[in-house]
């Protein structure tokens, strides 16, 4: 087949999917899906069109055995707009295609984000990197929410004073917060995006960036479900067992004990979601 079009994925293009309080993903091109997949698997193999079983069985192998190629030939365009703290955690990602708006040629828009009170919370005690699961108390949360929203305006009286003085916009802009948000075109294939949502939608990367990672997951999904399906069953509601690990299982299948202790045993227990004994 020479061009993949989904009806799933049509309906969506330039849709906007909001995200945090002034963000949102929009895709706007998509190149091959499940099919292209299936097809670039094929010529390798030389066998022609199978039944969607047929299909959906080959998309599970490849991706269960790390056969990535086929999952490159599929490229996905999108349109983020995300606050500058998650973008510098996205660009990291470099195995991508991106052009993002210049504060140096635009006067960049009064647009800052401001978490909602649910997810101001304190340290975490046990992960240097996070924040404490239990929200910081209202009153705390209300008080960051002033001091946030004042400083950020603040800083936005002072750009704009500064481009009203004539200043250069490269030069006015070097106070703004990474709290302001910035847009970008991004483009990616099927096999990085996996990569790029196995980091991201993990329940250690920051809130921030999780919620932009979900809906990026949930687009994907319209274009490529049966490779999303795989991408779920197969990475992330999977889970890698060291060899210690795997042999604390075979103990645990042969009916003995585990034979771990402290950390070692606490992380088996969570990734079996067995819990504390
Ligand atoms: C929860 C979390 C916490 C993090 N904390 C920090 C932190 O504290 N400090 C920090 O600096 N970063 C941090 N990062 C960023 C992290 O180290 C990676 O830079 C980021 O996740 C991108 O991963 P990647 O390089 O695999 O992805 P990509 O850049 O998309 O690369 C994909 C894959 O391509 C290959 N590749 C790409 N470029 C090269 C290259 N030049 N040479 C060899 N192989 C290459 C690698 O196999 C790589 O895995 C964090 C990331 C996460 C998810």
């Amino acid at each position: 087949m020479a061009h993949s079009v989904v009806p799933e994925a049509e309906a969506i293009l330039d849709a906007e999917y909001p995200v945090l309080d002034h963000g949102f993903v929009r895709l706007l091109d998509y190149l091959g899906s499940d099919d292209r997949i299936v097809e670039a698997a094929r010529v390798s193999f030389g066998s022609g069109t199978k039944s969607y079983r047929q299909d959906r069985g080959l998309i599970h192998y490849l991706l269960r055995n790390d056969h990535t190629s086929p999952f490159e030939q599929v490229n996905l365009t999108f349109h983020l707009k995300m606050p500058i703290f998650v973008a510098r955690q996205w660009i990291r990602h470099r195995t991508a295609r991106l052009n993002e708006i210049s504060g140096r040629y635009s006067v960049m828009r009064d647009e800052f984000y401001l978490p909602v009170d649910q997810h101001i919370s304190l340290q975490s005690e046990d992960n240097k990197q996070g924040r404490s699961d239990e929200p910081a108390g209202p009153e705390l949360q209300r008080r960051v929410h002033e001091m946030l929203e004042s400083e950020q305006k603040r800083n936005y009286e002072t750009y704009s004073e500064l481009i009203d003085m004539g200043i250069a916009r490269e030069l006015a802009r070097i106070d703004l917060p990474l709290s302001l948000y910035t847009e970008f075109y991004w483009q990616i294939d099927l096999h990085n995006l996996f990569h790029f949502l196995k980091l991201r939608l993990d329940a250690h990367a920051q809130y921030e960036i999780r919620a932009f990672a979900e809906t990026i997951f949930e687009i994907a999904t319209k274009v490529c479900p049966i490779a999303c399906e795989a991408f779920e069953e197969h990475v992330t509601d999977s889970i890698r067992l060291s060899q210690s690990e795997r042999a604390a299982l075979a103990r645990l299948l042969r009916g003995e004990p585990e034979g771990l202790k402290g950390k070692a045993l606490e992380r088996f227990r969570n990734k079996l979601n067995l819990g504390h004994e």
